[in-house]
């Protein structure tokens, strides 16, 4: 498979978009048109922000929560874009949604998460962009695999469209931890080295979930030389209707903004080190390790509870040799050695029993 090739660089999708990296910001959700052009004329004055984002149609979890204003919100995007000549972008999730944004002069279309994870829908989007010369932009599927979201790249692509971007968003997580999705950098890396000229955007906003994290994590795209930025802003995020707790102020991006730390982008160093790469890699590893220890931790504790109201010891030799064998097996198999396992499952089962000594003792 040739892969992506002949794909176009985002400063040639459009004259405006001369500067790195590329920041595009905007509410979630388009709410009301003065939302949207309150927003927009805010996000205008800060000299990094060229596309104007908002969720005309939102995907939602549970029904019954706020799920867009549809087409009238492309009529108030459309004044947006004539207002501050800010460019504009929008999810669709279906061919009707491609038609509407194309007949409301939506300048980029992007596919969301729930969307990339399904190659049915992606392929019914790739029908209707056939020979559609609009740029989109791929967000990857919720679960960590990137060949789905590469699958879903191809599709567009093979569709014809060249001006073509992945965005990375993070991958769900199974259990809670303090972002909203788990970025693990590798596979945007993973994504960079197979495919060269394919540019990435990140959109920190939904990696992080809170505000609190969004700079961070944008920094960190930053230091992974990405090409753009998603991030999303709201005039008024505390009464947002989708994602208050991760949306900006206009001022808070443009100070977010001022406070990155750009690499400079340096043609001969393209590709980033090896070793870096390592380090991504393990570094995003270790974070889940120590997440999935604290909530193995957290199970402990239930099983503290559970002993103590029904009046069990907590060393239960025969459970503690069970876990043992069934870890040194699967380690050997994975090519560990029974020693080192054992260490590792002795260490986590002496915190085990020490913590709910704790919870014993604090009856
Ligand atoms: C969004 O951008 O508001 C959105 C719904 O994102 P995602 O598809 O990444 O969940
Ligand atoms: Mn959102």
């Amino acid at each position: 498979m040739s892969g992506l090739d002949n794909i176009k660089p985002i400063h040639n999708w459009f004259k405006k978009l001369d500067s790195h990296p590329i920041v595009i910001s905007g509410p979630c959700s388009a709410e009301s048109e003065e939302q949207l052009l309150a927003t927009a004329h805010e996000l205008k004055k800060i000299e990094q922000v060229k596309i104007f984002r908002a969720g005309v149609w939102k995907p939602r979890t549970r029904p019954n929560s706020f799920e867009g204003r549809g087409e009238d919100a492309l009529q108030w995007l459309n004044r947006v874009k004539l207002e501050t000549g800010l460019l504009t972008t929008v999810e669709v999730a279906s061919p009707k949604h491609v038609e509407m944004c194309l007949r409301h002069n939506v300048d980029i279309l992007w596919i969301g998460a729930r969307t990339t994870s399904n190659p049915f829908s992606v392929q019914e989007l790739a029908s209707a962009l056939q020979g559609m010369n609009i740029p989109v932009m791929v967000k990857n599927p919720i679960n960590p695999d990137i060949n789905l979201w590469i699958g879903a790249l191809e599709r567009i692509h093979k569709a014809g469209i060249t001006k073509l971007a992945a965005i990375h968003r993070g991958f769900y997580p199974f259990e809670k931890t303090i972002l909203r999705n788990i970025p693990k950098w590798e596979i945007p890396i993973e994504l960079k080295s197979r495919f060269h000229n394919l540019p990435i955007i990140c959109d920190p906003s939904h990696i992080a979930g809170t505000r609190k994290y969004v700079k961070e994590m944008a920094q960190k795209a930053m230091d992974l030389n990405i090409d753009g930025l998603m991030i999303e802003s709201h005039f008024n995020p505390c009464e947002a209707l989708s994602d208050s707790e991760q949306q900006l102020t206009p001022a808070n991006l443009d100070e977010l903004l001022r406070g990155l730390v750009c690499r400079v982008y340096n043609i001969e160093h393209d590709e980033i080190d090896q070793l870096e790469k390592y380090r991504d890699q393990i570094d995003s590893i270790d974070t889940q390790l120590i997440q999935l220890l604290s909530q193995r931790m957290n199970i402990i504790e239930e099983i503290g509870e559970y002993k103590f109201k029904n009046n069990m010891t907590i060393l239960q030799l025969k459970q503690w040799e069970k876990v043992r064998e069934r870890g040194v097996d699967l380690g050997n198999s994975l090519g560990m050695s029974e020693k080192f396992i054992t260490q590792l499952l002795r260490m986590i089962h002496k915190e085990a029993i020490l913590k709910q000594n704790e919870i014993m003792n604090s009856k």
